[in-house]
């Protein structure tokens, strides 16, 4: 270090005077300040959004998901618990019976979509802000990751919206 740093008061008013010249460009120019007021406003997301998860269904209704667990074994966070069943259908070995997802220790990471060889999974609802009174509304079952909403919110998201960034530096005036 320099004797300049070495003294270390005029690093800290040097990084002083950078923060006041950030403060006082967005007093001047409140519009330009990279902040959004959420849950109010929200970000649009980018077409390629890892959003929440879904279970994708067959044209019978019936899951597209056979239990083969390559997802739960995929998963880092130990977050997927299936519980497989027999299948009706005498084409489909398995069905899960039960298809839970602990979204509490999701890490968005999208190695069970990765994972899944029947495209049986997506992580294509554009839903990131996911929050919950108790801890078991934020395990997601069978039920709720092929139906809760998914049609309308997937019908709005594909194809994908273009990209408009609200705010930041790729935001459009
Ligand atoms: S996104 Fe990652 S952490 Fe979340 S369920 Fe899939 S594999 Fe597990
Ligand atoms: S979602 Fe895909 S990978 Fe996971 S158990 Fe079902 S078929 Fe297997």
């Amino acid at each position: 270090m320099t004797g300049a740093q070495k003294l270390y008061l005029p690093e800290v008013l040097k990084g002083l005077a950078v923060t006041m010249g950030h403060a006082l460009k967005n007093l001047l120019n409140p519009k330009g300040m990279p902040v959004i007021s959420f849950p109010e406003e929200k970000k649009d997301l980018p077409p390629t959004t890892r959003g929440r998860h879904r279970l994708m269904k067959r044209e019978d209704e019936t899951p597209r998901c056979t239990a083969c667990m390559l997802c739960a074994t995929a998963c880092p966070a130990e977050c997927i618990h299936i519980l497989a069943a027999e299948s009706a259908d005498p084409d489909v070995e398995k069905v899960p019976q039960k298809f839970d997802i602990d979204m509490l220790r999701c890490v968005f990471c999208g190695f069970c979509v990765d994972a899944c060889p029947l495209d049986a999974i997506r992580m294509d609802v554009p839903e990131i802000d996911l929050a919950g009174y108790t801890r078991e509304s934020l395990v997601y079952g069978k039920e709720f990751l092929m139906n809760h909403d998914n049609k309308d919110i997937v019908a709005n998201y594909n194809p994908p919206r273009p990209v408009v960034w609200t705010h930041g530096p790729h935001a459009k005036p």
